[in-house]
Protein backbone atom coordinates (compact mmCIF):
# COMPACT_ATOMS: atom_id res chain seq x y z
CA UNK A 1 0.00 0.00 0.00
CA UNK A 2 0.97 3.38 -0.67
CA UNK A 3 2.09 5.95 2.24
CA UNK A 4 0.02 8.69 2.41
CA UNK A 5 2.08 11.76 1.14
CA UNK A 6 1.66 13.40 4.11
CA UNK A 7 4.27 10.87 5.79
CA UNK A 8 7.74 11.42 5.26
CA UNK A 9 10.12 8.19 5.79
CA UNK A 10 12.49 10.10 7.96
CA UNK A 11 9.53 11.36 9.96
CA UNK A 12 9.43 15.10 10.94
CA UNK A 13 9.75 17.92 13.34
CA UNK A 14 7.05 20.19 14.56
CA UNK A 15 6.17 23.48 16.19
CA UNK A 16 3.06 24.24 18.20
CA UNK A 17 2.03 27.57 18.97
CA UNK A 18 -0.63 28.13 21.30
CA UNK A 19 -2.81 31.48 20.29
CA UNK A 20 -2.95 33.13 23.43
CA UNK A 21 -1.01 36.00 22.06
CA UNK A 22 1.23 37.12 19.42
CA UNK A 23 4.95 35.47 18.91
CA UNK A 24 7.66 37.20 20.90
CA UNK A 25 11.27 36.70 20.01
CA UNK A 26 11.94 33.57 22.34
CA UNK A 27 8.73 31.93 20.85
CA UNK A 28 10.27 33.23 17.25
CA UNK A 29 13.64 31.46 18.32
CA UNK A 30 12.13 28.44 19.41
CA UNK A 31 10.49 28.07 16.34
CA UNK A 32 13.66 28.05 14.20
CA UNK A 33 15.51 25.77 16.00
CA UNK A 34 12.82 23.54 15.81
CA UNK A 35 12.42 24.11 11.79
CA UNK A 36 16.14 24.62 11.45
CA UNK A 37 16.97 20.66 13.45
CA UNK A 38 13.96 18.74 11.21
CA UNK A 39 15.56 20.34 8.03
CA UNK A 40 18.93 19.84 8.29
CA UNK A 41 18.18 16.00 9.26
CA UNK A 42 15.84 15.89 6.53
CA UNK A 43 12.56 15.33 8.25
CA UNK A 44 9.68 16.98 7.53
CA UNK A 45 8.27 19.94 8.93
CA UNK A 46 4.80 20.57 10.87
CA UNK A 47 2.62 23.21 12.10
CA UNK A 48 0.02 22.42 14.37
CA UNK A 49 -1.96 25.25 16.38
CA UNK A 50 -2.41 24.32 19.95
CA UNK A 51 -6.13 26.16 20.11
CA UNK A 52 -7.79 23.34 22.44
CA UNK A 53 -8.74 26.22 24.79
CA UNK A 54 -11.34 28.21 21.87
CA UNK A 55 -12.46 30.02 25.17
CA UNK A 56 -9.43 31.43 25.69
CA UNK A 57 -7.51 31.46 22.16
CA UNK A 58 -8.32 35.04 20.91
CA UNK A 59 -9.90 35.67 16.77
CA UNK A 60 -6.84 36.43 14.80
CA UNK A 61 -4.36 35.44 16.83
CA UNK A 62 -3.23 32.03 15.30
CA UNK A 63 -3.13 33.90 11.75
CA UNK A 64 -0.96 36.60 13.05
CA UNK A 65 1.34 33.87 14.54
CA UNK A 66 1.82 31.76 11.11
CA UNK A 67 2.22 34.73 9.20
CA UNK A 68 4.93 35.90 11.14
CA UNK A 69 6.57 31.97 11.30
CA UNK A 70 6.00 32.33 7.06
CA UNK A 71 7.72 36.07 7.27
CA UNK A 72 10.97 35.20 8.90
CA UNK A 73 11.43 31.80 6.76
CA UNK A 74 9.56 29.22 8.07
CA UNK A 75 7.89 26.65 5.69
CA UNK A 76 6.05 23.46 6.75
CA UNK A 77 4.75 20.62 4.86
CA UNK A 78 1.06 19.50 4.51
CA UNK A 79 -1.90 20.61 6.57
CA UNK A 80 -1.85 22.32 9.30
CA UNK A 81 -3.56 20.72 11.96
CA UNK A 82 -5.57 22.48 14.52
CA UNK A 83 -6.22 21.18 17.94
CA UNK A 84 -9.79 22.43 18.11
CA UNK A 85 -10.88 20.23 15.39
CA UNK A 86 -9.48 17.20 16.83
CA UNK A 87 -11.61 16.19 19.50
CA UNK A 88 -12.65 12.41 18.43
CA UNK A 89 -8.92 11.58 17.88
CA UNK A 90 -8.67 12.59 21.65
CA UNK A 91 -11.88 10.88 23.12
CA UNK A 92 -10.49 7.52 21.04
CA UNK A 93 -6.79 8.07 22.99
CA UNK A 94 -8.72 8.73 26.12
CA UNK A 95 -11.42 5.79 25.62
CA UNK A 96 -8.46 3.28 24.99
CA UNK A 97 -7.10 4.24 28.40
CA UNK A 98 -10.34 3.64 29.91
CA UNK A 99 -10.38 0.37 28.34
CA UNK A 100 -7.17 -0.68 30.36
CA UNK A 101 -8.62 0.92 33.53
CA UNK A 102 -6.37 3.29 33.42
CA UNK A 103 -8.78 6.55 33.43
CA UNK A 104 -10.99 7.82 36.66
CA UNK A 105 -13.28 10.76 37.10
CA UNK A 106 -11.52 13.48 39.01
CA UNK A 107 -14.24 16.19 41.28
CA UNK A 108 -11.80 17.94 42.72
CA UNK A 109 -11.91 22.14 42.05
CA UNK A 110 -8.71 23.78 41.44
CA UNK A 111 -8.68 25.31 45.66
CA UNK A 112 -8.93 21.66 46.61
CA UNK A 113 -5.92 20.13 44.17
CA UNK A 114 -3.57 23.00 45.70
CA UNK A 115 -4.81 22.14 49.38
CA UNK A 116 -4.11 18.40 48.88
CA UNK A 117 -0.79 19.29 47.32
CA UNK A 118 0.86 21.08 50.10
CA UNK A 119 0.72 17.66 52.12
CA UNK A 120 3.76 16.03 53.01
CA UNK A 121 4.90 13.45 50.73
CA UNK A 122 3.60 14.62 47.72
CA UNK A 123 6.43 15.72 44.97
CA UNK A 124 5.88 19.58 44.15
CA UNK A 125 3.06 20.04 41.68
CA UNK A 126 1.39 16.18 41.43
CA UNK A 127 -1.83 15.82 42.21
CA UNK A 128 -2.26 13.75 45.15
CA UNK A 129 -4.91 11.55 44.24
CA UNK A 130 -8.11 12.65 46.29
CA UNK A 131 -10.34 10.58 43.59
CA UNK A 132 -8.61 7.91 42.43
CA UNK A 133 -10.04 5.41 45.04
CA UNK A 134 -13.48 7.02 45.72
CA UNK A 135 -16.43 4.15 46.27
CA UNK A 136 -19.12 4.26 43.86
CA UNK A 137 -22.00 5.93 46.55
CA UNK A 138 -19.18 8.79 47.47
CA UNK A 139 -18.41 9.53 43.23
CA UNK A 140 -21.99 9.70 42.61
CA UNK A 141 -22.61 12.20 44.95
CA UNK A 142 -19.42 14.16 44.01
CA UNK A 143 -21.00 13.92 40.39
CA UNK A 144 -24.20 15.05 41.14
CA UNK A 145 -23.11 18.16 43.24
CA UNK A 146 -20.96 19.57 40.01
CA UNK A 147 -21.57 23.15 38.96
CA UNK A 148 -23.78 23.95 35.67
CA UNK A 149 -21.42 23.26 32.71
CA UNK A 150 -19.11 21.13 34.19
CA UNK A 151 -18.11 17.34 33.74
CA UNK A 152 -15.92 15.29 36.01
CA UNK A 153 -12.45 15.48 34.78
CA UNK A 154 -10.89 12.89 33.82
CA UNK A 155 -7.71 11.52 35.12
CA UNK A 156 -4.65 8.57 34.34
CA UNK A 157 -4.23 6.45 36.74
CA UNK A 158 -0.72 6.36 36.66
CA UNK A 159 0.59 3.46 38.00
CA UNK A 160 4.82 5.24 38.50
CA UNK A 161 5.75 8.26 40.14
CA UNK A 162 8.32 9.50 37.91
CA UNK A 163 10.18 8.62 34.70
CA UNK A 164 13.42 9.33 33.10
CA UNK A 165 13.69 10.70 29.80
CA UNK A 166 16.66 11.39 27.44
CA UNK A 167 16.79 15.40 26.09
CA UNK A 168 20.00 15.83 23.62
CA UNK A 169 20.38 19.48 25.33
CA UNK A 170 20.09 18.57 28.74
CA UNK A 171 20.83 14.98 29.14
CA UNK A 172 19.17 11.97 31.31
CA UNK A 173 16.25 14.39 33.11
CA UNK A 174 13.53 12.71 35.76
CA UNK A 175 10.53 13.74 36.45
CA UNK A 176 7.21 13.51 38.35
CA UNK A 177 4.43 11.73 36.68
CA UNK A 178 1.63 11.72 38.30
CA UNK A 179 -2.11 11.05 37.64
CA UNK A 180 -2.33 13.58 35.23
CA UNK A 181 -5.62 15.37 33.33
CA UNK A 182 -6.70 13.97 30.08
CA UNK A 183 -9.70 16.03 30.22
CA UNK A 184 -10.77 18.82 32.13
CA UNK A 185 -13.80 19.78 34.21
CA UNK A 186 -15.00 21.86 31.46
CA UNK A 187 -14.64 19.23 29.29
CA UNK A 188 -11.98 20.78 27.32
CA UNK A 189 -9.12 17.91 26.49
CA UNK A 190 -5.72 18.70 28.27
CA UNK A 191 -2.78 19.77 26.44
CA UNK A 192 -0.59 16.58 27.72
CA UNK A 193 -3.11 14.15 26.26
CA UNK A 194 -3.66 16.18 23.24
CA UNK A 195 0.56 17.11 22.28
CA UNK A 196 0.96 12.92 22.99
CA UNK A 197 -1.61 11.97 20.46
CA UNK A 198 -0.96 14.63 17.74
CA UNK A 199 2.84 14.13 17.44
CA UNK A 200 2.08 10.90 17.02
CA UNK A 201 -0.88 11.76 14.52
CA UNK A 202 1.27 14.57 12.73
CA UNK A 203 4.41 11.89 12.40
CA UNK A 204 6.44 13.85 14.43
CA UNK A 205 9.53 11.98 16.04
CA UNK A 206 11.58 14.79 17.10
CA UNK A 207 10.28 17.03 19.71
CA UNK A 208 12.01 20.89 19.86
CA UNK A 209 10.13 23.42 21.95
CA UNK A 210 11.04 25.94 25.07
CA UNK A 211 12.31 24.22 27.87
CA UNK A 212 10.01 25.61 29.92
CA UNK A 213 8.14 22.31 29.27
CA UNK A 214 10.91 19.39 29.86
CA UNK A 215 9.23 19.29 33.23
CA UNK A 216 6.23 18.10 31.55
CA UNK A 217 7.99 15.23 29.28
CA UNK A 218 8.24 12.39 31.45
CA UNK A 219 4.19 12.38 32.02
CA UNK A 220 3.98 12.87 28.10
CA UNK A 221 6.69 9.33 27.53
CA UNK A 222 4.35 8.15 29.95
CA UNK A 223 1.45 8.31 28.25
CA UNK A 224 2.89 8.06 24.19
CA UNK A 225 4.11 4.09 25.95
CA UNK A 226 0.34 3.23 27.66
CA UNK A 227 -1.29 4.42 24.11
CA UNK A 228 0.99 2.61 22.00
CA UNK A 229 3.16 5.18 20.58
CA UNK A 230 6.63 5.95 19.81
CA UNK A 231 8.74 8.04 21.95
CA UNK A 232 10.36 11.19 19.95
CA UNK A 233 13.57 12.38 20.39
CA UNK A 234 13.06 15.21 22.96
CA UNK A 235 15.04 18.95 22.29
CA UNK A 236 14.41 21.69 25.09
CA UNK A 237 15.98 24.85 24.30
CA UNK A 238 17.09 27.45 26.42
CA UNK A 239 14.84 30.26 26.60
CA UNK A 240 14.91 34.06 25.95
CA UNK A 241 15.49 36.37 29.02
CA UNK A 242 15.67 39.68 29.78
CA UNK A 243 18.64 41.83 31.22
CA UNK A 244 17.09 40.55 34.67
CA UNK A 245 17.27 36.80 34.07
CA UNK A 246 13.64 36.66 33.87
CA UNK A 247 11.95 35.25 30.84
CA UNK A 248 11.35 37.50 27.83
CA UNK A 249 7.47 38.93 27.95
CA UNK A 250 5.37 41.21 26.79
CA UNK A 251 6.49 43.86 30.05
CA UNK A 252 9.99 43.76 28.20
CA UNK A 253 8.45 46.35 25.40
CA UNK A 254 8.78 45.84 21.61
CA UNK A 255 9.37 41.94 21.46
CA UNK A 256 6.71 41.31 18.33
CA UNK A 257 7.20 41.31 15.47
CA UNK A 258 4.74 44.06 14.70
CA UNK A 259 5.72 46.20 17.76
CA UNK A 260 9.63 46.20 16.31
CA UNK A 261 8.22 46.99 13.16
CA UNK A 262 6.42 49.57 14.75
CA UNK A 263 9.78 50.71 16.13
CA UNK A 264 11.31 50.72 12.57
CA UNK A 265 12.78 47.08 12.80
CA UNK A 266 12.54 45.30 9.77
CA UNK A 267 11.74 41.49 9.40
CA UNK A 268 14.82 40.87 8.02
CA UNK A 269 16.93 42.64 11.02
CA UNK A 270 15.12 40.82 13.60
CA UNK A 271 15.86 37.24 11.24
CA UNK A 272 19.43 38.48 11.33
CA UNK A 273 19.23 38.76 15.37
CA UNK A 274 18.11 35.48 15.64
CA UNK A 275 20.49 34.13 13.17
CA UNK A 276 23.23 35.86 15.32
CA UNK A 277 21.86 34.39 18.45
CA UNK A 278 21.83 30.97 17.37
CA UNK A 279 25.69 31.65 15.85
CA UNK A 280 24.92 31.81 12.54
CA UNK A 281 27.49 33.63 10.54
CA UNK A 282 27.85 37.53 11.50
CA UNK A 283 25.27 39.45 9.22
CA UNK A 284 23.19 36.35 7.60
CA UNK A 285 19.48 37.66 7.75
CA UNK A 286 18.48 34.01 6.52
CA UNK A 287 17.38 31.03 8.74
CA UNK A 288 18.89 28.90 6.02
CA UNK A 289 21.97 29.85 7.50
CA UNK A 290 21.68 27.99 10.07
CA UNK A 291 21.82 24.72 8.69
CA UNK A 292 24.13 22.50 10.18
CA UNK A 293 25.30 25.39 12.65
CA UNK A 294 22.47 24.70 15.30
CA UNK A 295 22.99 21.34 16.82
CA UNK A 296 22.25 19.93 20.45
CA UNK A 297 25.51 21.30 22.00
CA UNK A 298 25.44 24.84 20.04
CA UNK A 299 22.26 24.93 22.33
CA UNK A 300 23.86 23.97 25.22
CA UNK A 301 25.55 27.75 25.66
CA UNK A 302 21.97 28.92 27.81
CA UNK A 303 19.48 31.01 27.81
CA UNK A 304 19.55 33.97 25.22
CA UNK A 305 19.32 36.99 26.99
CA UNK A 306 17.81 39.66 25.32
CA UNK A 307 19.07 42.88 25.78
N1 LIG B 1 1.57 25.09 22.69
C1 LIG B 1 2.65 24.97 23.63
C2 LIG B 1 3.23 26.33 23.89
O1 LIG B 1 3.06 27.22 23.07
C3 LIG B 1 3.76 24.10 23.12
C4 LIG B 1 3.37 22.70 23.05
C5 LIG B 1 4.52 21.79 22.68
O2 LIG B 1 5.41 22.21 21.94
O3 LIG B 1 4.50 20.65 23.13
O4 LIG B 1 3.85 26.51 24.92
Amino acid sequence: MESPASTSPRGAGRYAPSPSGDLHLGNLRTAVVAWVLARASGRAFRMRVDDLDTARARPGVADRQLADLAAIGIDWDGEIMWESARSDAYAAAADRLADGGLVYECYCSRREIAEAARAPHSPPGAYPGTCRDLPDAERALRREALGPGRVPALRLRADVRELTVHDAVHGSYTGVVDDVVLRRGDGVWAYNLAVVVDDAGQDVDQVVRGEDLLPSTPRQAYLAALLGLPRPEYVHVPLAVNAAGERLAKRDGAVTLSDLAKEGTTTRSVVAQLVASLGGPPGADSVEALRGVVTADSLRSGPWIVA
